[in-house]
C-alpha cells in the first residue's frame, strides 16, 4: 500500500479521501490546525505548520511520497529533504517557476504562453532576497505606470487576497501603501469576456489528461459558479488544450494543476495563472466526471495510470457555498433546502467557523442539456437559497 502525505488539511485535502480509500491508499496529513477538514479521514496527522520542513523530515519517513494541497511551500528548506531522495509529487523543480506570481508570468514568456503585459514594481523597503537581477527588462519605475493595472503580491495571495484591480494613481498609492510598498508584479488589465479555467493531470510517465475547459464567474475576485463545459468554440477549446499540454510536459509536471485564462472579446486566449494542485474549477468532476481531480491526482502522485476526465452528463453546474457573515452555524436547514433541487451533490467541508468570503461547502447540478440559461437559473436558485436571511 502506498502512503501519501499531504501538506496541508483544507477542503482540498479532505476531497481525496473517497479516493484514496477506493484506491487502496493512506493519507497522512501536516497540518497545524486540529479543526481542519481533512483531519478526520487522515490515517494520521502531524500537527504542524505547512512550512515547517522538520515536520515534514518526519512525516517523510513515513511515507511514500509527499503531495501539497496549496501552493504556500517552503521550497528552499524542502530542497535538502529531495536532495536525500525524499519523493515529492509535484517534484520541487516543477513547483520553482511556479510559487512567486512574478516568476510564473517570467516562466510562461520563456515557454512562449500567451498572457497579459506584465512589470516588476520593486519595493520601497526591500523586505526579503528579490531573486531579480538589478537591471530587470520587466522593472517600471511609480511615474510609467498606465491605468487602468493590476497589483498581484508575488506570494501567498489566494482566492483574490492580494489582486487588486487599480484604476488611478491615488487608488495606486492607497493600496500599495496598505500593502507596505512590497515588490508586486503589475499586470495589464485585460476587458475578459469570459475567464475560463481547465483541469490538466500528468502521470510519471508523461501521459497527460486535460477536462472540458469550464467557464469560471467571479466577484470581488473570488470564485462564485463554475460552468462545465464552457459553451466556447471547438478552436478556443482545442488552444486551450495545448496550452495545458505544453505546460505541464515542459513543467515535466506530476500530479493535477489548475490553469485559469481570460477569453477577449477578439477570440484571444490569456494564461492568468497556474496552481500546481487540484484547484476549486475542478470541484464539479467530483459528480460530474468519470474520474474526479482528486482521484486523478492521487493516481499520478501514487504512479497509478490516470483515468478518464470526460463527463457523464451533457452538462454541470458548481456553486460555492461562501461565508457572509461570523457564526458557527452548520446551516443544516439550508443545505436541506439545496438538497431538493433535482440531481444536486452539496458537499460541506465541516469548517467550525463561518466568516464572510470563507468557502464552507460546494453545490454541483447535473443536467441533461448544454442550455446556458438553465445552468444560469440554476445557479441563480442555489444563490438565493443560500444568501437568503
Ligand atoms: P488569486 O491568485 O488570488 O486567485 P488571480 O490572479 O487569479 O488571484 O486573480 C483573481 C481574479 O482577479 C481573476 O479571476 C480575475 O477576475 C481578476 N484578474 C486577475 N488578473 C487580472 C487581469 N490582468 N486583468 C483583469 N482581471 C484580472
Amino acid at each position: 500500500m502506498k502512503r501519501i502525505c499531504i501538506i496541508g488539511g483544507g477542503q482540498l485535502a479532505w476531497m481525496m479521501g473517497d479516493a484514496a480509500e477506493s484506491l487502496g491508499l493512506k493519507l497522512i496529513i501536516q497540518t497545524p490546525h486540529p479543526t481542519d477538514p481533512a483531519v478526520p479521514i487522515a490515517s494520521e496527522t502531524i500537527f504542524a505548520s505547512i512550512d515547517d520542513a522538520i515536520a515534514t523530515t518526519q512525516l517523510a519517513a513515513c511515507c511514500d511520497v509527499i503531495t501539497f494541497e496549496n501552493e504556500f511551500i517552503n521550497l528552499e528548506a524542502l530542497m535538502p529533504l529531495a536532495q536525500q531522495g525524499v519523493c515529492f509529487r509535484p517534484p520541487l523543480d516543477a513547483l520553482a517557476p511556479l510559487l512567486d506570481k512574478y516568476h510564473q508570468r517570467s516562466y510562461f514568456q520563456s515557454i512562449g504562453l500567451p498572457q497579459p503585459d506584465f512589470r516588476i514594481l520593486e519595493g520601497e523597503i526591500s523586505q526579503q532576497p528579490l531573486n531579480i537581477p538589478a537591471f530587470d527588462e520587466h522593472s517600471i519605475t511609480l511615474n510609467e505606470l498606465v491605468f487602468p493595472l493590476v497589483i498581484k503580491a508575488r506570494r501567498h495571495g489566494y482566492d483574490g487576497q492580494g489582486t487588486f484591480i487599480i484604476k488611478d494613481k491615488n487608488s495606486f498609492d492607497e493600496t500599495w501603501k496598505k500593502l507596505g510598498k512590497i515588490p508586486v508584479l503589475l499586470e495589464e488589465f485585460i476587458p475578459f469576456e469570459r475567464e475560463l479555467a481547465v483541469i490538466a493531470a500528468r502521470s510519471v510517465t508523461g501521459e497527460v489528461v486535460v477536462y472540458p475547459v469550464v467557464e469560471t464567474q467571479q466577484e470581488n475576485q473570488v470564485c462564485r459558479r463554475v460552468f462545465a463545459p464552457a459553451r466556447i468554440s471547438a478552436t478556443v477549446v482545442r488552444e486551450i488544450e495545448a496550452i495545458a499540454r505544453t505546460l505541464l510536459n515542459s513543467l515535466q509536471a506530476v500530479g493535477v494543476f489548475g490553469i485559469e485564462l481570460f477569453l477577449t472579446s477578439n477570440g484571444k486566449i490569456l494564461v492568468n495563472e497556474v496552481s500546481p494542485r487540484t484547484h476549486n474549477s475542478g470541484h464539479f468532476s467530483l459528480d460530474a466526471c468519470e474520474t474526479s481531480q482528486f482521484e486523478m491526482h492521487l493516481r499520478a502522485v501514487a504512479g497509478l495510470p490516470l483515468g478518464s476526465p470526460a463527463l457523464q452528463c451533457e452538462s454541470a453546474v458548481m456553486v460555492n457555498l461562501l461565508g457572509y457573515e461570523y457564526s458557527q452555524n452548520d446551516y443544516q436547514e439550508k443545505r436541506q433546502k439545496l438538497a431538493t433541487i433535482p440531481n444536486s451533490f452539496i458537499h460541506w467541508y465541516g469548517k467550525t467557523e463561518s466568516r464572510p468570503g470563507r468557502k464552507l461547502g460546494h453545490v454541483t447540478v447535473l443536467l441533461d442539456s448544454k442550455e446556458e440559461t438553465q445552468a444560469q437559473a440554476i445557479a441563480q436558485q442555489i444563490e438565493s437559497l443560500w444568501y437568503s436571511c
